[in-house]
């Protein structure tokens, strides 16, 4: 009888998140064999493509709904804090492969972009001002800066201010450590380093149609776009890295880990602009509230994006609703991924979260003069002829069990893994691709934990020296840590001071 190919992983999808556990693994185990496989022609084709998502290096520095303010006034700041520290794990994995030749420039997919938050109303102000007050005590947060005067704002949001009414109360606070991240670029990047090693491939054009058990790993089936051929690869380790089609793939894998999760799939649209005389007056991501009602996802930025070496402004994201797993996906999708365990929770999300899709169906509803209205909220002299409408990605949020109301609506991201560790898949959004390195990290504990504490510590050691737990505690640490992040990623410049820290 024949036998299939065999290797030890085969990663389902090329986006930033199997991109980045293929080139992890492949650093912690040169001898690995493993196959990247993508259906469509090329890498990041899907929410890791710089257009389908805001490119916000998420780290907690600006966005509001990771510290929610309390009845009595006070400002929870333990997820910005986290987020803060998984985006310097990234930083320290970059830094690190920005060392290795077949890597290619950082300059290309990240960039130096200050973040800010900006409120209006006397309830917004009190809110910012008790974050900031709380978040500035933290050494992740200690260059923010807060301002209530309108100048100091002009200055910082030279196209925001104009326009606005002198009684507006409005306030502002600003870190000038911040990043736009092209992560589609990042990817590619990291898949041309990948495939740079021997064993190491990426397939595109194949779609991954079916995984079943085989011994103690798995065989994955995998059709050929264009000429409909099928082969099957057996794999000790499967990973399902298909973004938002990851759900269905965990459902044919029909682990027990899998049962009673479904997907609540968001579409979403911006407003982009390239005029280089209206890009050039914002050098900024200025993240605000989300309106009363509205899911967290549709906190209103306007950003500066870096792409392919230029600057363009994005405002948004407007969501919407779909039935659609990916941007390139079917309709089909989300009847299709209905299951006898996970109809009860769907249904329950549905009946208790009936804001939520009138609030979407509303959004898909809007005119193109309402959307800029929104946009007018933030920039109020803009121009209808400087901006046009994009698509984003979709995001497939996480529809789980819950003892009390049947099921619930979540809007992290959750990792999946069987129980022998030989199978793990990612579901959900956000903070997304920002974290993606905590999260594989997260992935490679739970799935290969024999290795981890044995053969591969010292090289995790030496490709993160500090981790999430102790830069969140130890301030001298963190600071070397950002400084060191920083120079090798070409975000700030090598001065004397952090020549010391090297
Ligand atoms: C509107 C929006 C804004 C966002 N903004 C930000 C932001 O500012 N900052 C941030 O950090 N994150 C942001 N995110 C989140 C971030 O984009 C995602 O978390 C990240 O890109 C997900 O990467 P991924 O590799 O899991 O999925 P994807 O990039 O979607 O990749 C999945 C890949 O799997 C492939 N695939 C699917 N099914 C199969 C199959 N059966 N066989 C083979 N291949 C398959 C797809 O074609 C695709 O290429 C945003 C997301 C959205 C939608």
């Amino acid at each position: 009888m024949a036998h299939n190919e065999a290797v030890d992983v085969v990663l389902v999808g090329a986006g930033i998140m199997s991109a980045t556990l293929a080139v992890l693994l492949k650093e912690l185990d040169p001898a690995i064999k493993l196959e990247v496989v993508e259906l469509m022609d090329s890498g990041a084709a899907e929410s890791s493509n710089p257009w389908n998502n805001a490119g916000t290096g998420h780290a907690g520095l600006c966005e509001l709904n990771y510290t929610p303010q309390a009845a009595d006034g006070t400002v929870d700041i333990k997820k910005a804090v986290h987020i803060n520290t998984q985006f310097e794990v990234s930083k320290q994995f970059w830094s690190y492969l920005t060392r290795k030749s077949t890597f290619g420039s950082c300059k290309t997919f990240i960039s130096p972009v200050p973040h800010l938050s900006f409120v209006q109303n006397d309830d917004g102000v009190s809110f910012l001002k008790e974050r900031f007050k709380t978040l500035s005590k933290h050494h992740a947060f200690s260059d923010m800066e807060y301002t209530e005067d309108k100048a100091t704002m002009a200055e910082w949001m030279p196209l925001m201010m104009p326009g606005r009414p002198a009684d507006e109360v409005v306030a502002a606070t600003r870190v000038m450590n911040g990043t736009d991240v092209n992560f589609g670029a990042l990817t590619n990047q990291l898949l041309k380093h990948l495939t740079s090693a021997p064993d190491a491939q990426v397939k595109y054009c194949k779609r991954v149609t079916g995984l079943k058990r085989n011994g103690n790993g798995w065989t994955v089936s995998i059709k050929d776009v264009n000429s409909g051929n099928s082969r099957d690869v057996d794999a000790k380790f499967v990973f399902l890295g298909a973004g938002g089609a990851a759900l269905p793939l965990l459902q044919a894998s029909g682990i027990e880990e899998s049962k009673g999760f479904g997907g609540f799939p968001i579409s979403g649209q911006w407003l982009r602009c390239d005029n280089p005389e209206v890009v050039k007056h914002h050098q900024a991501k200025v993240y605000s509230q989300a309106a009363v009602g509205s899911p967290p996802m549709s906190v209103p930025h306007l950003d500066t994006r870096v792409v392919d070496g230029k600057k363009s402004l994005l405002f948004g994201p407007y969501a919407g609703f779909t039935t659609k797993f990916l941007k390139h996906g079917s309709f089909m999708d989300l009847p299709m991924s209905v299951r006898a365990g996970n109809i009860g929770p769907m249904l329950a999300v549905a009946k208790n979260n009936m804001d939520l899709t009138k609030y979407l169906v509303s959004e898909v509803m809007q005119s193109m003069e309402q959307r800029l209205d929104s946009l007018r909220r933030f920039y109020p002299e803009a121009k209808a002829e400087d901006w046009r409408l994009e698509v984003a990605g979709q995001r497939v949020q996480i529809i789980k069990k819950d003892p009390k109301k049947g099921g619930v609506l979540q809007f992290g991201t959750e990792l999946v893994a069987a129980k022998d560790g030989t199978l793990a898949a990612l579901l959900g959004a956000s903070p997304g691709a920002s974290v993606t390195v905590s999260i594989m990290l997260e992935l490679i504990e739970k799935c290969f934990p024999n290795k981890t504490s044995g053969e591969w510590a010292a090289k995790l050691a030496e490709i993160f020296p500090a981790r999430e737990k102790v830069l969140e505690t130890d301030a001298a640490l963190y600071r070397k840590i950002n400084v060191q992040n920083n120079v090798a990623l070409e975000l700030v410049e090598a001065s004397n001071e952090t020549e010391s820290y090297a």
